[in-house]
């Protein structure tokens, strides 16, 4: 496949207007799936579960088997869209979208449609550089999700080349709720850290009212981003794309730059855009056609005759909202005063969407500023390397502990860094990593000593300069102390003991 033509991203934007729309998908994490009483796959407790084993004749659309709504999943659903700004529906219902899918067996998917459960929201977002959005929502629906397919045989995964595919319905019935933003004007160049910022608080919000996992990696929280340019003073928006399932903050960001310079090029080129879904590759950062999609695809919606309206009471809502956390914007605000941080210390935590995990390592015990240098830092760094999230490397637990043991003398930064290694390659704990390859400082200053009179003895113009007084000379033995110890040891001790011994006699 040619490599499509990309557009100067800032010549991209003096030409042309970028305009987004974001829908993500929230797994819920309820106890059982959407209609039936299966476990749920997105519930942590059953998410490695063997393949169609978590499925009842509901997920499987039997003949003679009825939906059931999880009461579950209507509380978490309306407590998202509360925290979304929304209103909630006094009355909404279920719909049939129906098409032929392998991994839906009923071969129509239960979503909702003209009349959603949540609509009218408001998110406030804001970015690296301090720039503050709303992000207007449109609505949030209730559907089930579908199984997965795993196509086999071919070289790249897809069904295209395959020999044959395997379905596992333990997806199908999966409570979702996707949430759709209106069209985003106004963001210009910040289009991408926007579409990355708006689903990094899609996914605090979540995870604060703990109705889903919210992992990305595991198709807990997925992103279409919708994308399309208008040349400047047009008024009609111009035609979008919908780049499917970006499955990571920084895909997401990626994808729509990419959108934008591909686009760009085509429409200054004379072309048109043609509208339709594209697959983001990881790999080569690029976007490829997916199938055509018009605003006009009919999937025969209808109201699923086999599930009554829901109509939650005044009460309930009440009740939900009494008990809805603090707003991510207003937790960041708060946090950020409380671990003391500067404006650009604080925004690149939370931009880099590690602020719950920043939050868990000094909640597991961690100063904030060691929680957040691990994390903005090595932690980062190795991420960057891997092409991974780093929340997806380390738990905040690990991270404290490494921290403590930096603090309390065990580590040195430099060994730390290499039992920070062992746990992002699956070795263990850190004080495990420590026993396992024997790396903590060697604090027992006999083992210090005799290193430290070697030395001496070695270099005895060095110990008659420090003799002298020439104390930084110090330096060339301490140097060699830190070798012999395989730069176990604490360096400031070292230093102490290397003046102590020198000018002992
Ligand atoms: P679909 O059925 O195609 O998924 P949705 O209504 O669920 O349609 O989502 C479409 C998304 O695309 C919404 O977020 C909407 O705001 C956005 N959108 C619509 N038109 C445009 C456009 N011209 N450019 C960018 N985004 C758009
Ligand atoms: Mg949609």
């Amino acid at each position: 496949m040619a490599r499509a033509a990309l557009m100067d991203f800032d010549k991209a934007l003096e030409l042309f207007e970028p305009v987004i729309g974001l829908e993500v998908h929230v797994e819920l994490n309820t106890t059982t799936k959407m209609f039936s009483s299966a476990p749920n796959p997105a519930n942590s407790a059953f998410h490695d579960a063997a393949p169609n084993t978590l499925i009842t004749p509901v997920c499987l659309g039997l003949p003679g088997s009825l939906p059931v709504v999880n009461e579950q999943a209507i509380r978490s659903s309306i407590s998202l869209g509360l925290a979304l700004g929304c209103e909630i529906a006094a009355s909404s219902r279920f719909a049939r979208k129906n098409y032929f899918y392998p991994d839906l067996a009923k071969n129509y998917q239960i979503s909702q449609y003209d009349e959603p459960i949540a609509f009218d929201g408001e998110v406030e977002v804001e970015l690296e550089n301090g720039r503050v959005f709303q992000v207007p929502i449109e609505r949030a629906h209730m559907e089930e999700d579908a199984g997965k397919l795993t196509h086999v045989g071919g070289s790249t995964g897809r069904i295209q080349g395959a020999e044959y595919s395997l379905v596992d319905y333990n997806r199908a019935g999966v409570p979702l709720v996707e949430i759709v933003t209106r069209p985003i004007f106004g963001a210009e160049a910040d289009a991408p850290a926007l579409a990355r910022a708006y689903v990094s608080i899609i996914r605090d919000i979540a995870l604060s009212l703990g109705i889903s996992e919210a992992r990305m990696e595991r198709g807990n929280l997925r992103c279409d981003a919708n994308v399309s340019l208008r040349p400047r003073g047009q008024e009609k928006l111009g035609t979008r794309t919908e780049t499917k399932n970006v499955n990571s903050f920084r895909s997401i960001e990626r994808a729509v730059r990419y959108e934008i310079q591909r686009q760009a090029a085509i429409l200054a080129d004379g072309g048109s855009i043609t509208q339709e879904t594209r697959h983001w590759h990881e790999d080569t950062g690029t976007t490829s056609a997916g199938r055509p999609k018009s605003d006009a695809d009919d999937y025969r919606y209808f109201p699923e005759p086999d599930l009554l309206p829901v109509v939650p009471s005044a009460e309930l809502i009440e009740e939900l909202r009494a008990a809805l956390p603090e707003a991510p914007a207003a937790r960041r605000r708060r946090l950020k005063a409380e671990w003391g941080f500067t404006d650009d210390e604080f925004q690149i935590v939370a931009n880099s969407g590690m602020l719950n995990e920043l939050a868990e390592t000094v909640a597991a015990g961690a100063t904030p500023a060691a929680a957040r240098k691990w994390w903005t830092g090595e932690i980062a760094r190795l991420a960057n390397a891997a092409d991974r999230d780093a929340t997806t490397l380390v738990s905040p637990t690990h991270v404290a502990e490494l921290a403590a043991l930096v603090e309390a003398g065990t580590l040195t930064d430099r060994l730390a860094r290499q039992v920070l290694e062992g746990v992002v390659a699956g070795e263990g704990s850190p004080q495990q990593i420590v026993d396992a390859r024997g790396l903590a400082v060697v604090s027992d200053d006999g083992a210090l000593i005799a290193a430290i009179d070697q030395a001496l003895a070695s270099q005895p113009d060095v110990l008659e300069k420090i003799r002298y007084g020439k104390v930084q000379a110090a330096g060339a033995v301490i140097g060699a102390v830190m070798k012999a110890m395989q730069g176990k040891a604490d360096a400031a001790r070292v230093r102490e003991l290397v003046l102590e011994r020198a000018t002992a006699e």
